[in-house]
């Protein structure tokens, strides 16, 4: 039997601020997030039901297999209701399943999908709901009163039905319902559930907005090492170190900058960068690592991406470089956009051992997060 996703792509932001469904969040929007997952979690076709708010959004993610975008309605009970009609249209009368997702829970598994899914061709329902483990209460006229939490559920997407049973289901609905199993119940049929995820939440708030950004943070590393020759100036985080001899390379051999931009675009999964500021470029001879960096940081702005904090550590057995770190600190905050709270520098000697405690060389390393 196959099976058409149903994502719901036209609900207004109200509580968020801004446009939550198609602004970047690390990197992917909430709408080509739950794309992407129910297209791994198996679906052969997509309707997609957008706002003229998600529309271009919509149209403009890659999909890999056949989409068709419908006109959402006023509430999420017509925008269903008209993505499903066109999922019957796509299924030609043929035995179907459709997953309903909201666009909105973008964490959402593949593999929740699937089930969902798998459960609705054996029994006819799947839909993913979790267990209510807090203590719930009723606010009256007479005050609170318990309501006794065993036997509730909090209903989440994917919600699957055998396509043509939840059609019928919302051609006959009376009244409003805020999702698709409150239907087909009240058409008369049994409901399977799915066990869900705490995790696969809706975006609603700015607070799920800062959980979801937690929960999708990436980390990248960076590591350099610059000869130390003399006839050279030191240069380290955008700050001339007053010293004898200086790093050697292309640029100005900020082993610092250089450090940190590679664990920004490792990050990223961008190429490193030998490959975006090639040393056999001559743009690139002496010039200002940190106008790279800012170039760096701009390249990660364009993937949806903004530097949340970096960590450095520089290994050098001399110049002393502690009276340095305040102003290289700023240096590397203000080119990445961020304040010098979200960046941690600190030196450190190698006690005479190794190549950069016999003041051959310097290096750095750095850690890097990106929301
Ligand atoms: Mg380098």
């Amino acid at each position: 039997m196959r099976t058409v996703g149903v994502l719901l792509c036209a609900g207004a932001s109200a509580r968020m601020g801004f446009d939550k469904l198609t602004t970047p969040l690390c990197g992917a929007s909430p709408i080509g997030r739950s794309l992407d997952a129910l297209v791994q979690g198996g679906v052969d076709a997509l309707v997609c039901a957008v706002s003229a708010a998600t529309r271009a959004a919509v149209e403009a993610l890659p999909c890999p297999v056949p989409r068709r975008i419908v006109a959402g309605g006023e509430t999420r009970q017509a925008s269903v209701h008209a993505a499903l009609r066109a999922a019957a249209d796509w299924a030609g009368g043929a035995p179907c399943v459709a997953v309903i997702h909201d666009a909105a829970r973008c964490l959402v598994p593949p593999a929740l999908v699937a089930a969902c899914a798998a459960r609705a061709m054996e029994q006819g329902s799947g839909v993913a709901a979790v267990r209510v483990n807090d203590t719930v209460l009723r606010e009256g006229a007479a005050g609170f009163a318990t309501v006794p939490r065993e036997g509730l559920w909090r209903m989440q997407t994917p919600q699957a039905f055998r396509l043509f049973d939840i059609l019928d289901a919302y051609d006959r609905a009376e009244g409003p319902a805020t999702d698709d199993a409150t239907l087909f119940l009240r058409a008369g049929h049994a409901l399977s559930l799915v066990e869900g995820g705490a995790d696969n939440f809706k975006l609603t708030t700015p607070a799920d907005w800062a959980r979801a950004e937690r929960l999708l943070a990436r980390c990248g590393t960076g590591f350099d090492t610059h000869r130390l020759v003399e006839g050279r100036r030191l240069v380290l985080g955008g700050v001339t170190v007053p010293f004898a001899r200086g790093l050697f390379g292309h640029s100005d051999a900020d082993v610092l900058a250089h450090a940190v931009m590679d664990a920004l675009l490792g990050a990223a999964a961008l190429p490193d960068i030998g490959q975006l500021f090639p040393d056999t470029d001559p743009a690139y001879a002496g010039a200002d690592s940190m106008a790279l960096l800012r170039q760096v940081v701009a390249r990660v702005a364009e993937q949806g991406l903004r530097v949340n904090q970096l960590d450095a550590t520089v290994i050098a057995e001399r110049p002393k470089l502690a009276p340095y770190v305040p102003a290289m600190r700023e240096n590397l905050a203000a080119a990445c956009g961020v304040t010098p709270g979200q960046v941690g520098l600190k030196a450190t000697t190698t006690e005479g051992m190794n190549d950069e405690g016999r003041g051959l060389c310097i290096s750095a390393q750095a850690v890097a997060t990106l929301l």
